[in-house]
Formats: C-alpha cells, sequence, structure tokens
C-alpha cells in the first residue's frame, strides 16, 4: 500500500535511496518508503525537495515510485520534504470535486463525464441538458452546506469480488483491492488520490462559471479552499479599481456602467451628425474641374463617411470623386458611368507607390499610400 494512502498528512520524513536510475538529464530516485504523490487519476504529482534538491516531477513506472531530480543526492540517507502548499491545495481541490459530483449526480441525476485539475484551475464535465444560474446557485449552496457540517470521509480497501455489495458513485477499472472514499450519508467513490481528512477542510466551494462545451454536457469551473478565498481577494481588489476609475460606490458600479454604455452610443450618433454636417459644408465649396473630376483630401475620416462624401459629389455635375484621407492614407476613386478604366489605373497607382488596395471598375481604394501632391501625382499623371 502506498504511505499516501495511509497517511496523506505527512510532510516530511527520513529515508534511504535504494536505487538511482539515470535518464537522459535527470535522476530517478527510489527511495526504500516515500509519502511523495505520482501522477495519476488526474491528481498531478508532488513537488518538493530531497536533500535540498529539488524534486521536479514523481512518476510510477513498473509499479515504483519515480521521484525526479536534476542532480543526484551525495548520501543514501536523505531527507524529504513534500511541497505541502501545493499538496494541501490538490487535496482541497480533489475532494472539493468528489462533493460537487456526488451533489449533481444525487440533486439532479447528471454524471460527471471527466475532471480536469491543473495548478491554476479546476473542472468537470457533467451529463445535463441545461444549466442555467438558479441550479448554479443551489448546487453551489448544497456543497457548502455539506461542508460546513463538516460530513466525515473515510477511506477503506475492498475486494473487486465484493462491488456489486456497495452502491457506487463513481467507478474504475481494478484488478485488485479497491480503494473507496467514502464522504458519509453523502458519497462513495473509488479513488486513488488524495483527499483531506475532514470535509471542513475544503473551506469553500466557489463556481466560478459553467459553459456549455457540447450537446448535454456542461463544463464546470470551480476553486476550493485558498483557491476560493484567492478568487474573492482577487475580485475584491477589482470591484475596488472599478469603483475608484469610475469614482462610485461599489454598489453604484453596475448602474455607471449602464451609464456610460448609454453615453457612448450617444457621443457616436453624436459624431456621426458631426461628420455628416462637416462633409455637407465641404460639398458647397467642391470644385468641379473642365474635365468634371473633383478631388480633395480629408483628415481622419472613417471610410463610411468618405464614401457618403464620394456618392454626394457623384450626384453633381461630376464624373469622377478622387478622394484622400491624409491621416489613414487611405485613397478613394470612384466614378459614375465608366468613362475610365478605375481596375487598372488603380492596380497601376498600387504598384507605383507599393501599395495595397483592389476594387471594380466603379469604385478603387487603396490603403498605406502616402500622396504629397494629389492633383500632379494622381490628376495629371493617370487620369487623362
Ligand atoms: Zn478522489
Amino acid at each position: 500500500m502506498a504511505l499516501y494512502h495511509e497517511n496523506a498528512y505527512v510532510k516530511k520524513f527520513k529515508t534511504n535511496i535504494s536505487k538511482i536510475i539515470k535518464f537522459e538529464d535527470t535522476y530517478g530516485l527510489i527511495l526504500e518508503k516515500t509519502y511523495f504523490y505520482p501522477e495519476s487519476g488526474g491528481q498531478l504529482a508532488d513537488k518538493g525537495k530531497i536533500n535540498n534538491i529539488d524534486v521536479i516531477n514523481v512518476i510510477k513506472r513498473n509499479d515504483e515510485i519515480v521521484h525526479i531530480v536534476k542532480n543526484k543526492p551525495k548520501s543514501e540517507s536523505v531527507e524529504c520534504y513534500i511541497n505541502w502548499d501545493r499538496r494541501y491545495d490538490f487535496m482541497q481541490q480533489h475532494t472539493g470535486q468528489h462533493l460537487l459530483s456526488a451533489v449533481i449526480d444525487d440533486k439532479y441525476q447528471s454524471e460527471t463525464v471527466s475532471f480536469h485539475m491543473s495548478e491554476e484551475y479546476s473542472f468537470i464535465d457533467i451529463d445535463i441538458p441545461k444549466l442555467g444560474e438558479k441550479t448554479i446557485k443551489e448546487i453551489e449552496n448544497e456543497v457548502n452546506s455539506l461542508i460546513w457540517e463538516n460530513k466525515v470521509i473515510n477511506t477503506f480497501w475492498i475486494d473487486p469480488d465484493k462491488i456489486d455489495s456497495y452502491d457506487i458513485r463513481k467507478q474504475g477499472k481494478y484488478d485488485e483491492k479497491i480503494r473507496m472514499v467514502e464522504i458519509e450519508d453523502v458519497d462513495l467513490s473509488m479513488c486513488g488520490g488524495t483527499h483531506v481528512s475532514e470535509i471542513c477542510e475544503i473551506g469553500m466551494l466557489k463556481i466560478t462559471n459553467a459553459e456549455k462545451v457540447k450537446e448535454n454536457t456542461f463544463r464546470i469551473y470551480f476553486r476550493c479552499g485558498r483557491r476560493a478565498l484567492q478568487y474573492f481577494q482577487s475580485i475584491n481588489i477589482m470591484i475596488n479599481n472599478l469603483s475608484s476609475i469610475l469614482s462610485v460606490k461599489r454598489s453604484e458600479i453596475v448602474k455607471m456602467a449602464k451609464k456610460f454604455k448609454k453615453d457612448r452610443e450617444n457621443y457616436y450618433h453624436e459624431i456621426e451628425n458631426l461628420k455628416e454636417r462637416l462633409i455637407d459644408e465641404k460639398l458647397k465649396n467642391i470644385k468641379t474641374n473642365s474635365r468634371k473630376i473633383v478631388y480633395d483630401t480629408v483628415n481622419d475620416i472613417d471610410n463610411n463617411a468618405l464614401n457618403y462624401y464620394a456618392n454626394q459629389i457623384l450626384q453633381t455635375n461630376t464624373k469622377i470623386a478622387i478622394l484622400y484621407d491624409t491621416v489613414q492614407k487611405f485613397l478613394l476613386i470612384r466614378q459614375k458611368g465608366n468613362e475610365y478604366n478605375l481596375k487598372e489605373i488603380g492596380n497601376s497607382i498600387i504598384s507605383r507607390y507599393s501599395a495595397k488596395g483592389g476594387g471594380s471598375e466603379l469604385i478603387f481604394q487603396i490603403v498605406n499610400i502616402e500622396i504629397s501632391n494629389l492633383k500632379n501625382e494622381i490628376i495629371e499623371r493617370y487620369i487623362k
């Protein structure tokens, strides 16, 4: 039996090295006894130190637990430390997952189809057609009530042939004795991971997000223990920052955000109106030359407004409008009728100025073009 199953709370121990395996640029240490947990069953491996040398991974190989290190310890006898913050965090998330899955299974008859746990986040995928905010809140409330009731956790081993006499939520593969993890009155699962010994040690379980990943499957992200606390700490900092940026009380943030959104829409319409008025003013002053060409420069207006301007110009006694936005380096050529071959002219301008663009016989647009004298450079050269 693995020692971490006997006691998941041992953080340091002394032992001897029984074997060293040489890998490419690391070593694998096999110890006479170990409490280090190797990666398995969705729970990540422990980290820590062996004689002050970092343990970078722990794996199971041919029924042996191998501790991966960069350097060999100098002595056969070693002192081992498990990185306890990391391990205890996994124990909290892992036990929280059992409880969460059990509550969802019991209340909504939805099975947990997969479980993922990393250093940053944990989630379960559950088999459920719909999952709304109300249900999520109910699940959260039930899970946390059970945590505060401090249901007892038991672990024990059973023979595979006795399996039918137990009502097991989560089953797995087995060929020898099976380890069972029971949360009294709530859950019974086969599991080889490490768990807290009292359910209240989960502290709190917070569901942080739920999303549909495919038909009938929702993914529920959750945080337990210290991770839940860190989540509230970061949310709290964010709310305080928002309150300070918006210069309102925390309770007024949503109201203020809605107001800003509304203001923004109003400003947008106002700006659009101003642009149109600006263009209308410019239209009063346009000069069509003897060849019925209008050329003009503008400063930083959007493409819609520029096209509106060109369109209005072509409503007058004008055959071709050539407009250049000097800030956005955007050239627009539009014609009424098909007197000019705009495709040919446009492509020729593109190659001469190493610019980019495209268009048709009626309209041609060019971006990233630098022109210092629109009249000479474009009209005199191309529009003949
Ligand atoms: Zn487990």
